[in-house]
């Protein structure tokens, strides 16, 4: 007996020391994976061997313009849509598509669209509750009263959908997507209905909740602002391929295309280097020196005062900021430009 106790004793140490070693790789391990995902419809390709891989509660954004593939990627990674060629993963185990499943989809995996799609004659709490009906009353109970409180819903509880802002009723989409607690949230451009101060804070709120639940989360959009308030991971899509991975930092300063260049702002073609650009903040306005100009154009921003200046050699025109809103149109200006900011960049 003595023997028994002791070498069960024994195991179980051995499990402890072994599991202690190999919980840094195991939380690195991915959790979410798309590998060399491939969608065509007819002979048209939306989607192009796309991959990624997530760790368990991690943030990513993919930007890319209108047709670039992202509702695609999404609906393929959430089993809502039969991909090509490739697979998605959930924690080592395979998601079917719908070609593979009598009914498509996971309650681990829910894809939020930008139309809200809530049920228009139920009210804010019933729309939250009805994932739930098949769970225990009190918890269903605890969990609804949980997400209302959390999202701040709880004074619009018994409202209709359509008594609400755009803002709200998003949430409540969020809340009912919530209410299973999938392991994978995926954002399908979420804010496009909503103005910019009811984005952010709403972007806020919603990444407090995320965290708190260890949600693994993908974010498409094709407004870069929206997902830097979001994560500071990005994924840029072009015409279905991903063209730079990397954060939002390295993306700004060292895009590899005139395409993710231009997602920050816009850029000015160098008139005697090829394929080199200048970004309209890195450029200085001096009273003599450097390229001669005149500005055409003068527009107050919030920020800064943003000059149309038409060089006087080339005739090309520059987007050049002004942030001590100094000039006026008609003003002769010298423009410098910052070599180390220089972009070398292929179309
Ligand atoms: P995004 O969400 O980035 O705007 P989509 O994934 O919706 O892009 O679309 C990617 C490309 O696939 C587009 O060129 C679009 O026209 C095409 N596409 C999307 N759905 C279909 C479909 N059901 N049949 C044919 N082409 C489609
Ligand atoms: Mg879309």
């Amino acid at each position: 007996m003595g023997f028994v106790t002791g070498f069960l004793k024994f195991a179980s140490y051995l499990t402890l020391i072994i599991f202690i070693h190999l919980q840094p790789f195991i939380l690195l391990m991915s959790y979410f994976s798309l590998r060399a995902l491939t969608k065509s419809y007819d002979s048209h390709a939306a989607l192009q061997e796309f991959s990624l891989e997530l760790a368990k509660g991690e943030f990513v954004s993919i930007i890319g313009e209108s047709g670039s593939g992202k509702s695609t990627l999404l609906r393929i990674a959430a089993g809502l849509l039969t991909q090509t060629s490739g697979e998605v993963l959930l924690g080592g185990k395979k998601i079917e598509s719908p070609a593979e499943k009598l009914v498509p989809g996971y309650d681990e995996i829910k894809l939020i669209h930008q139309d809200y799609q809530l049920f228009p004659n139920t009210t804010v709490e019933e729309n939250i509750t009805r994932p739930l009906l098949n769970y225990d009353e009190s918890y269903r109970k605890q969990r609804v009263a949980h997400l209302l409180d959390r999202l701040g819903l709880t004074p619009y509880k018994d409202r209709l959908p359509k008594q609400l802002s755009g803002g709200q009723q998003q949430k409540v989409a969020i809340a009912q997507a919530m209410a299973v607690e999938p392991e994978v949230l995926l954002l399908d451009e979420p804010f496009s209905h909503l103005d910019a101060i009811q984005k952010r804070k709403l972007i806020y709120e919603l990444k407090e909740l995320l965290r708190e639940m260890d949600t693994t989360v993908i974010f498409v959009t094709h407004d870069l602002d929206d997902a830097l308030w979001l994560t500071d991971s990005l994924v840029v899509l072009q015409k279905g391929k991903v063209t730079q991975k990397g954060n939002s930092k390295a993306l700004c300063e060292q895009p590899k295309s005139k395409y993710v260049a231009r997602l920050f702002s816009a850029i000015n073609a160098l008139p005697d280097r090829e394929q080199a650009f200048i970004r309209p903040a890195d450029i200085r306005i001096r009273t003599r020196g450097g390229l001669v100009g005149h500005v055409v154009e003068q527009r107050f921003l919030v920020h800064y005062n943003s000059l149309l200046i038409r060089l006087k050699e080339g005739g090309q025109l520059w987007e050049v900021d002004d942030p001590a809103r100094k000039y006026q149109i008609g003003d002769r200006v010298y423009l410098h430009i910052q070599e180390e900011k220089v972009l070398v960049l292929k179309s």
